[in-house]
């Protein structure tokens, strides 16, 4: 059994309990504009172009059976339309201006690295985090390593999207030790303008999560000018009072770290420029949320 991964981060604080190994999924079936990990949204390999860190060695002129790199007049070009994506030259680019992003992986080699950290796990009350991309875009890989994980005494939580039949996916949500899900939109033609799907899969399955007795948290990315109004959030929390295991709501504030890489893939980036919103606004949406009476907090 194997998988597309783009990186597996170890010592991972921000994904879940205690230190954890996150491994992030590639592929995705949502196409949130504000991601910041574009390069997990395609299922296959995807080349990123850091022209910026060019040092003009010329390893990838010889190293690429696709002559899609050039020297031309002294300078380092790259045309894209003759990349296979074989990964060739970002093997030799010691610069890290070819950067590939996506690698199949077994679930034993996964495993051979999420051990190393095992005692660390223990004492933390930490674990592996499967997260994306969209782990539920491979299903079967994800439920291959936590069957791994679990049979090495390893907890693991899931962090999703929520988007498939509650049907297709209670069987490995079921088996996590903790789930981490997004709601990011009350209203659904808002969803799907700034998601490319409406919300109502990821609601129906909120309502019936309580049903599998495991632990979990809603987040909602608070983007500006996309999900940061009052209205949204109070309405979000509203849906979430009734839910019995939900351990807590998070605010997340905009991350803007994602912003190089959609220029490396060449992706436009509705966001380009975007700050994270002040902590001040953060606290008044967090005051809003505890109105409702949930268990309520923000990262910033
Ligand atoms: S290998 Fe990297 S640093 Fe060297 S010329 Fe190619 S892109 Fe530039
Ligand atoms: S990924 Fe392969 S085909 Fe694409 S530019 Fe690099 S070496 Fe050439």
């Amino acid at each position: 059994m194997d998988g597309m991964i783009t990186e597996i981060e170890r010592f991972a604080l921000n994904d879940g309990p205690g230190i954890r190994t996150t491994i992030f999924f590639k592929g995705c079936d949502m196409r949130c504009a504000w991601c910041h990990n574009p390069e997990t949204i395609h299922g296959g390999r995807d080349l990123h172009d850091y022209a910026r860190n060019c040092i003009r060695c010329y390893k990838c002129v010889y190293a690429c059976p696709s002559k899609a790199h050039k020297r031309i007049d002294g300078e380092h070009r790259f045309f894209p339309n003759l990349c296979i994506k074989c990964g060739k030259c970002a093997q030799v680019c010691y610069a890290g201006a070819m950067v590939m992003s996506g690698e199949r992986m077994t679930v034993e080699s996964v495993m051979a690295q999420v051990v190393q950290d095992k005692p660390y796990y223990d004492d933390s009350r930490g674990g592996v985090t499967l997260s994306g991309g969209e782990v539920l875009c491979q299903q079967a890989f994800a439920m291959a390593i936590t069957d791994a994980c679990h049979a090495q005494g390893i907890r693991v939580g899931l962090e999703t999207n929520l988007n498939k039949p509650f049907d297709d996916i209670a069987p490995l949500l079921s088996k996590a030790d903790l789930i981490m899900c997004d709601l990011k939109l009350m209203d659904s033609e808002a969803h799907r303008k700034w998601t490319g799907t409406g919300n109502e899969t990821v609601l129906d399955n909120l309502r019936r999560l309580d049903s599998l007795n495991v632990p979990y948290i809603v987040r909602t990315p608070v983007v500006p000018g996309a999900t940061d109004s009052d209205e949204n959030i109070a309405a979000i929390a509203a849906f979430l009072k009734p839910c019995r295991n939900l351990t807590y709501y998070e605010l997340l504030n905009f991350n803007p770290l994602g912003q190089p890489k959609y220029e490396s893939l060449s992706l436009p980036n509705a966001f380009a420029g975007v700050k994270p919103l002040p902590k001040a606004r953060m606290q008044e949406l967090l005051a809003l949320a505890r109105e409702a009476g949930i268990q309520a907090r923000a990262d910033a």
